[in-house]
């Protein structure tokens, strides 16, 4: 069992959910090795998930897609978060994304990854709304190709784990993603892990209702769950208001040694949240959670929202062609 788990609470593994409304679209994993990520695959399907979004952390191998078919949609990624911003090449930069943007097309590149967030070390002083980026996000408004932004981290990382002093404050790396809605009005954008702010749903609503292009996943579940649970009547509200704007993802990052049920555990605790009406302990163990947790109060969508998160708004976003030929699932 894996340390993250509760044991008592993880048995619960033994036996899987039943199959979901509709098959899942995970918009939001990163694959590792091979045998490791059939691990991934072997969970996702137990569990309903027949697609998903692949940010491949070592690249994305011939031999990926001869092992699991076009179960993995890839990615391009260009990780401007790892040099100092006074390092990057942006001559590489321009020739490797924009100069070969239909090249990437071509291979199948349905999105564009970015990561301004603190997470991996300090911030490298580089706002997704910088003058040398822009071509390229213009470049996939005009081609409706998505961008998938992770901005920032939770709340209660502020105070303990950056210092203030050198990474500046959490709205910082939300407002350059505003700037960057504001700037391309077209671009089609989704913000990871609850657009990076599940603590605050009118900020999410504001941008909603200000940003058409704006839409979120609920990747990261250890943060959503313990959020959305914290407020359950108004994170309802919330789904079934912007059912359009919402997608799965897992964020499930693959690597070696990790037991299976650190994968399945996303899968279940995530559909627990969004199908049923349980009043529990979540399974995952979570030091940020308040005390008697990490609680879980599931949100017991409707057959119709769900559709829509789990694999509509995906494949609409991601301009995949739908069962029956429809364009999207309207609203109702
Ligand atoms: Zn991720």
């Amino acid at each position: 069992m894996h340390e993250s788990l509760d044991p008592t609470l993880a048995a619960a593994l033994d036996e899987p959910l039943g199959p979901p409304p509709v098959p899942l679209f995970d918009i939001h994993m990163h694959s590792g090795t091979l045998e490791a990520t059939a691990d991934y695959v072997k969970a996702a399907r137990l569990y309903g998930v027949d697609r998903a979004c692949n940010l491949p952390l070592g690249g994305l191998s011939e031999a990926m897609a001869d092992r699991f078919g076009d179960f993995f949609l890839p990615c391009a990624w260009p990780r401007i978060d790892r040099d100092p911003a006074n390092a990057i090449d942006w001559d590489h930069f321009h020739s490797t994304w924009i100069d070969a943007f239909q090249r990437l097309l071509d291979a199948g590149i349905r999105y564009f990854k970015f990561k301004l967030a603190p997470s991996d070390g300090p911030p490298n002083g580089l706002w997704l709304d910088d003058a040398r980026i822009a071509p390229l996000l213009d470049r996939c408004a005009a081609e409706g190709i998505l961008v998938q932004v992770h901005a920032a981290q939770p709340d209660c990382w502020w105070p303990g784990h950056y210092d203030p002093a050198v990474c500046g404050p959490k709205q910082a790396y939300l407002d350059q993603l505003e700037r960057v809605l504001a700037n391309h009005p077209t671009l089609k954008v989704l913000s990871v892990h609850m657009g990076s702010n599940p603590e605050h749903l009118d900020y999410l609503a504001r941008l909603m209702d200000t940003y058409p292009g704006y839409h979120i996943d609920t990747s990261a579940t250890k943060w959503v769950v313990r959020e959305l649970s914290a407020r359950p009547e108004a994170a309802r509200a919330f789904f079934l208001r912007y059912s359009d704007r919402i997608c799965f993802g897992s964020d499930l990052v693959v690597r070696d040694g990790l037991d299976f049920t650190y994968y399945t555990s996303r899968f279940h605790v995530q559909r627990m949240m969004w199908e049923t009406d349980a009043r529990t302990v979540s399974m995952i163990r979570d030091p940020d959670a308040p005390p008697g947790g990490p609680h879980l109060r599931g949100l017991a969508l409707p057959g119709d929202v769900l559709a829509r998160l789990y694999r509509a708004n995906a494949e609409r976003l991601l301009g995949e062609r739908q069962a029956g030929g429809a364009a999207a699932v309207p609203r109702a």
